[in-house]
C-alpha cells in the first residue's frame, strides 16, 4: 500500500518537535480529522507499515449505483500501481462474463467463479480484491474475504442488501457486520423521488433470482414500495 505523507508525520513523538510554536503544530499533527475530515468515505487512505488489511462493503438497492463505486475505488487503486482483480458469481451473466459491467458501461475485467473459495486461490497477487453482486455467493464469502484481509488486502464487496420482498440478501449482512467500512447508496424512488432503499419487482414472479431482467425492477422508497405485488 502506498504512504500519505501526513500520516506519516505521527511517527514523530510531539516532544521532539522543538523548534518555536512547536506545541501547536504537534496539537494539529495529531488531529487527523482536520486532514481527513471525509477518512470513513476515502479508506484507502489509511496508516501505513499495516499488516492486515481491511473489509469495505457497498450496498444498496438497484440502480443505487454500487457496481459504478466499485468500479471508481478499483480504477483508483489500480491508477496508484496497486494490483487489483475483481471476481463474480459465474451466474451473472447480464452482458458480459469478462468485464464488471455498469449501467453507465464504465468497466474493468473481472473473473467469473462458481464459489467463494475460488478467491481465496485466484486473488494471492492482488493488493486489491473486488466482489461484485455479493449476494449470489455463498454463505462462505464472509469467511473468505475475513482471510484476505487478515492478509494484507484491502477488500471491496458490492452488492444487494435486500431482495426484492426486502429481506437480507444471501451472505450481504453479515458482510455487513464484519467490515471495517459500510457505505450504503441510495437509488430514487421511481414513484415519489424520495431516496430510494428497496428493488420493486414489477414482473411476476417468487423466484427470488430473475437475472438478465434489469427492466423488471425499480427503485422505491419504504412508502411505495410494495413487496408482495410481484405475487399477485
Ligand atoms: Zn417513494
Amino acid at each position: 500500500m502506498g504512504g500519505f505523507l501526513p500520516w506519516r508525520w505521527k511517527v514523530f513523538e510531539p516532544q521532539r518537535v522543538s523548534w518555536r510554536g512547536g506545541g501547536i503544530a504537534a496539537f494539529m499533527l495529531t488531529r487527523e480529522p482536520l486532514y481527513f475530515p471525509n477518512a470513513a468515505l476515502e479508506p484507502h487512505i489509511l496508516p501505513v507499515n499495516r499488516r492486515a488489511g481491511w473489509i469495505e462493503v457497498i450496498c444498496g438497492s438497484m440502480f443505487s449505483g454500487k457496481t459504478e463505486e466499485l468500479i471508481r475505488r478499483m480504477k483508483r487503486a489500480r491508477f496508484a500501481r496497486q494490483r487489483v482483480e475483481i471476481f463474480k458469481p459465474a451466474m451473472d451473466t447480464r452482458f458480459s462474463s469478462e468485464e464488471v459491467v455498469s449501467h453507465d458501461a464504465s468497466s474493468l475485467q473481472s473473473t467469473a467463479v462458481t464459489t467463494s473459495s475460488e478467491i481465496l486461490l485466484l486473488a494471492t497477487e492482488s493488493d486489491v480484491v473486488g466482489v461484485d453482486e455479493g449476494q449470489f455467493f455463498d454463505a462462505d464469502l464472509p469467511r473468505v474475504v475475513q482471510e484476505l484481509a487478515r492478509s494484507g488486502k484491502r477488500v471491496i464487496v458490492a452488492g444487494l442488501d435486500q431482495d426484492f420482498k426486502g429481506q437480507p440478501f444471501g451472505p450481504m449482512p453479515e458482510l455487513m457486520a464484519v467490515a471495517e467500512y459500510v457505505t450504503k447508496l441510495h437509488a430514487i424512488c421511481l414513484v415519489c423521488g424520495a431516496p430510494a432503499n428497496h428493488s420493486q419487482r414489477l414482473a411476476e414472479g417468487s423466484e427470488r433470482v430473475l437475472l438478465g431482467a434489469v427492466d423488471a425492477y425499480e427503485p422505491r422508497c419504504r412508502e411505495c414500495f410494495r413487496p408482495d405485488a410481484s405475487e399477485k
